[in-house]
């Protein structure tokens, strides 16, 4: 099997990850896969489901193996399903590799061809979007602000060392803090320079 050609959107949470994966997928030849999106679909009786509400509760990662197995049966759905498209689509992903050791399993399955690095340093600001969203999406998640900073440090610890995983010459960092519109226009550059006429 090929690997599926990947445009990874990176960040801490609330950075817009989401927000533009969502547009992105909307793109005929792109399709968009949260991991977070995949883990809530879960019925949160079953054993991954109840892991999943487990762990994120407190702000921390789902283990690795389960969560690259439960991202890749979900993928080879959509593709089964003819929803998203190997040989034809990009495929976006937001929320995975979040760590160095996911990033390695995923090693065989993806060809990372961009990493968008959404990049916020102010915390407090990511805080805010994240208690706003609390109210809007009934995100349990997002409801506590210990949990939050607990996800936060958890992005600094284990996550932001992915970004180094990847070679720099493929990887854009874009100011967070700018409006949705304007985070997407930087994309589509690089996407304009990756994507054939
Ligand atoms: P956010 O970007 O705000 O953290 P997500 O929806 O991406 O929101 O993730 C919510 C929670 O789901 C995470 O805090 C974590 O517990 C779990 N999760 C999502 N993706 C992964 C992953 N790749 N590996 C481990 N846990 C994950």
């Amino acid at each position: 099997m090929s690997r599926y050609r990947t445009i990874l959107i990176f960040g801490a949470p609330g950075s817009g990850k989401g927000t533009q994966g969502k547009i992105l997928g909307k793109i005929p030849g792109f399709y968009h896969c949260a991991c977070g999106d995949v883990f809530r679909s879960l019925d949160p009786t079953s054993e991954l489901g109840a892991a999943f509400l487990e762990y994120s509760s407190k702000g921390l990662l789902v283990p690795d193996e389960m969560t690259v197995q439960l991202w890749h049966e979900s993928v080879r759905k959509t593709a089964e399903s003819g929803k998203f498209k190997p040989e034809r689509d990009y495929l976006i992903l937001d929320g995975i590799p979040r760590n160095v050791a996911q990033a390695v399993l995923m090693e065989e399955l993806i060809d990372v061809r961009r990493v968008y690095h959404l990049s916020c340093p102010d915390r407090d600001k990511l805080v805010a979007r994240l208690k706003k969203r609390a109210l809007r999406d009934n995100r349990l998640d997002d409801a506590n602000e210990e949990v939050i900073r607990s996800r936060l440090a958890t992005y600094d610890s284990e996550s932001k060392p992915v970004l180094a995983h990847y070679s720099s010459a493929r990887r854009h960092d874009i100011d967070a803090t700018m409006t949705p519109v304007r985070v997407l226009n930087e994309i589509i550059k690089g996407l304009l320079e990756e994507v054939p006429a």
